[in-house]
Formats: structure tokens, C-alpha cells, sequence
């Protein structure tokens, strides 16, 4: 790397958007943090320890789910370095609830977030990065896009949207220097990994269905992100990959 990089890390004051942000700054990159203003404290936290390993941090609220505050986080972003190289939208939220009785709102929300939150924070920094003819987009999906659980139609479906959407836009703006990845966790344990795990049984008979035997920890899912999100993977594009301990083989 011959100059410093910069990340933005969207839902990064926990779980795996705060690995990844702190994998990568560890990985030599100057961060943007964003999350919800309700996770200030946390997101606070995760800046300052990613100041403490020597690297420059600009903190960003914003809802991705809202455009506005989207917009005004491409600015504040671009104003604080310049560039952006990688992006990497993870925030996101699960609400479980079976199809028969799923409310509007319910579905609405994951949608509106998962999927059109990747959407706008990736419209809002594509002018800069086809400007530069260079970009990283990495996009947290997950295997419940591709397997899924009961209880979680909605979230499938919109982590199916995430790895539709990235397909195409790779094809779109490859030409430019882009390029557009998802990563898959499988079961990893977060806040909301837990809602996979709280019961006994339902963790133990996740760790048999997993070949390596474990439940995912948030750092697991850091090198396959740093490895898109790099000039390693220029060459690289339209992916997906499966970061689940083998679950999912595909
Ligand atoms: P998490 O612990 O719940 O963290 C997600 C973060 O995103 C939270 O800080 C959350 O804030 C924030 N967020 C939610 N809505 C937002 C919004 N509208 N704008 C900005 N930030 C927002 O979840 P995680 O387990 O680390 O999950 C991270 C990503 O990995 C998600 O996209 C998730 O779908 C995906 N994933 C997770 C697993 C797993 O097993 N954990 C498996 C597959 C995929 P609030 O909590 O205040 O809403």
C-alpha cells in the first residue's frame, strides 16, 4: 500500500461492523464510523480505539434508511479525506417475525434498511469513486439470503436484494476500477447473533450444522472483508462469499 488508505464502515459501534472498522484500521486505514446517533457512546468507544493504534477517525451519524442524513454523511465523509477507497455497508437489523403475521412495518423496515440503506450509502459515494476510477464495495449480505431461517422472510429477502444489487452494479461501474463483493456470515455472535443463539438447544444444534464445530465471532468475518476491500482483490468482482464456519456450501 503505497498511501494510506480510507474506510467507511457503516453500523460500526458493534459486533461486526466494530471489527471490521478496527480490522481495517489495523490493516493501516484511516476510518469513517458511522451508526445511529443512539449508539454515540459505543461508536465513541470504537473511535477511540482505533485513535489509540495511531490512525485518523471521523465519526458520522446517520440513519442509512434516511437519504438526507446519507447525503450528509458522502459530504462530511469526503470533506474530512478526500476519498473514500473502501465501503463497507454493514449496518443492519433482523426482526423476527413469521410471514402469516408479519407486520407491514416490520417488513418494511428490514427492507428499507438492509437493502435500500446499501443502495443510497453506495449511490452517494459511487460520483467520487468514478471519479477517481477507483472503489471498493463491499457489502455485508448474509447466508440467510441464500439458505434462511423461519421467522426471518423478510431479512432473507432482503439480503437476497443486497446480492442481487451487487451482481449488477459490478457489472455496471467494473469498467470504472470498481468493484463490488458481498461477504456472508454465517452465525456469528453479536447482539444480533443472539437472537439465533439465546436457547441452549438452538446454539448447540447451529454448532453441529457448522463444519468447524463453533459458533462465528465477530473478528471472523474481518480478513475476507479486508481481502475485498484491497488491491489484492482488484480482479475481483460480483462475489460472494460465505464467512460461516461452513455452512452453507456454496
Ligand atoms: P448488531 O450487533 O445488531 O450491529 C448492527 C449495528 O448497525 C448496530 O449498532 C445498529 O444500531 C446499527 N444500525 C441499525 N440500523 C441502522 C441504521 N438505520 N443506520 C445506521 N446504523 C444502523 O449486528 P451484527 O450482528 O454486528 O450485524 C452486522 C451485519 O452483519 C448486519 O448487516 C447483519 O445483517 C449481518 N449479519 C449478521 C449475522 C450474525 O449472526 N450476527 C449473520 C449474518 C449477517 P441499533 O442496534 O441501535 O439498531
Amino acid at each position: 500500500m503505497t498511501e494510506t488508505r480510507t474506510a467507511l464502515v457503516t453500523g460500526a459501534s458493534r459486533g461486526i461492523g466494530a471489527a471490521i472498522a478496527t480490522g481495517l484500521a489495523s490493516r493501516g486505514y484511516d476510518l469513517v464510523l458511522n451508526d445511529i446517533e443512539r449508539q454515540k457512546a459505543d461508536l465513541e468507544a470504537v473511535a477511540e480505539n482505533i485513535r489509540g493504534m495511531g490512525r485518523r477517525v471521523e465519526i458520522v451519524f446517520a440513519d442509512v434508511s434516511d437519504k438526507e442524513q446519507v447525503e450528509a454523511m458522502a459530504l462530511k465523509a469526503l470533506d474530512a479525506f478526500g476519498r473514500i477507497d473502501a465501503l463497507v455497508n454493514n449496518a443492519g437489523i433482523l426482526i423476527a417475525g413469521e410471514v402469516d403475521g408479519l407486520a407491514e412495518a416490520s417488513w418494511d423496515a428490514v427492507m428499507d434498511i438492509n437493502a435500500k440503506g446499501s443502495f443510497m450509502v453506495i449511490q452517494s459515494l459511487l460520483p467520487s469513486m468514478k471519479k477517481r476510477g477507483y472503489g471498493r464495495i463491499v457489502n455485508i449480505a448474509s447466508i440467510g439470503g441464500k439458505h434462511g431461517a423461519p421467522q426471518q422472510a423478510h431479512y432473507s429477502a432482503s439480503k437476497a436484494a443486497v446480492m442481487g444489487f451487487s451482481r449488477v452494479l459490478a457489472q455496471e461501474v467494473g469498467p470504472l476500477g470498481i468493484t463490488v463483493n458481498c461477504v456472508c456470515p454465517g452465525i456469528i455472535l453479536t447482539d444480533m447473533g443472539r437472537v439465533n443463539l439465546d436457547d441452549p438447544a438452538v446454539r448447540e444444534a447451529w454448532q453441529e450444522k457448522t463444519a468447524m464445530a463453533r459458533i462465528g465471532a465477530p473478528e471472523d468475518v474481518v480478513g475476507p472483508v479486508a481481502f475485498f476491500a484491497s488491491d489484492d482483490a482488484g480482479f475481483v468482482t460480483g462475489q460472494t462469499l460465505n464467512v460461516d464456519g461452513g455452512i452453507v456450501f456454496s
